[in-house]
């Protein structure tokens, strides 16, 4: 089991026979939430005691991902994409009884990066109106990237944070925020235009807040947790006020980019608003 803590929270649904019919997985690390993802799935086909049993039947093909009610959405194109099409397939789907298990599981990675609002809204009449036996999963690095309406029908399950940062998104965030306080826009600028993938980006502005929170942090007397230097370079030029309107700023463009708004539109937006934010302090 990925977190053993989240595993009482599933026997306590259990105990009280209320199954949710669908489960936002967010937090920890991409690979956490998959095997968390898996774990749960598992949980929901299982037939042994003490699920997942990791023995019964259900139990070892859920694991071998070769379970005929679990599904995995596969997603198109570069990008994986889940597609409306591919969502209101799987919703045709899920009206059809499970094969072999009680219970019918549909599987939806990364969400952030690969469920576009037009989809999210494809999947909320089944999430408003729920089919019997099916269990809809849906992981993301943070629910708030998600639709509110899409969100407030699901039940969400947090991991705790492994702490663990991919050493180029920590790279291009730290370019970003030192080039929102450097003397003038150009490095920030370079930063904000090296983000040419998308995926490459959304990691970069989740560092960028991590690390305008770390400031934030040290602004305050506490311990940055991701990189004392530069929350240290970032504390001597920054008011509280502007910590924190950095990171609204930083939130918002990570929206924008969920909903498919050009990069360097973004870029040039960013740019303007984190520079005026620093001008106003
Ligand atoms: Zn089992």
């Amino acid at each position: 089991m990925a977190n053993e803590k989240l595993k009482k929270t599933l026997a306590e649904f259990e105990a009280d026979n209320r199954l949710p019919h669908a489960v936002i997985i967010e937090g920890g690390d991409a690979d956490t939430r998959a095997e968390f993802a898996d774990d749960l799935a598992a949980w929901a086909v299982c037939t042994g005691e003490n699920k997942p049993c990791g023995e019964c039947k259900n139990c070892i093909n859920a694991a071998a991902h070769s379970h005929s009610d679990i599904y995995f959405a596969k997603g198109a194109g570069k990008t994986d994409i889940y597609n409306k099409d591919e969502v209101e397939h799987i919703i045709r789907d899920a009206s059809i009884k499970p094969n072999q298990a009680q219970r019918k599981v549909y599987i939806f990675a990364e969400c952030d990066k690969r469920l576009p609002p037009i989809s999210q809204n494809a999947l909320l009449k089944t999430l408003e109106e729920p089919v019997q036996d099916v269990l809809f999963i849906i992981t993301c690095e943070n629910s708030k990237s998600m639709l509110e309406t899409v969100r407030s029908r699901c039940v969400t399950l947090t991991l705790e944070d492994t702490g663990e940062v991919d050493e180029k998104a920590l790279e291009s965030a730290r370019k970003i925020v030192l080039g929102i306080i450097a003397p003038n826009e150009m490095p920030l600028m370079k930063a904000l235009y090296e983000l040419t993938d998308r995926f490459a980006a959304i990691d970069a502005l989740g560092v960028t807040v991590r690390l305008l929170r770390d400031g934030l942090v040290l602004y305050c007397g506490g311990a940055p947790e991701l990189d004392a230097e530069t929350a240290d370079r970032l504390c001597s030029s920054l008011s509280k006020s502007a910590f924190l309107r950095l990171i609204e700023i930083t939130q918002d463009a990570q929206t924008k980019i969920n909903n498919n708004v050009g990069l360097k539109l973004i870029g040039a937006w960013l740019c303007g608003e984190y520079r005026r934010t620093l001008w106003q302090r």
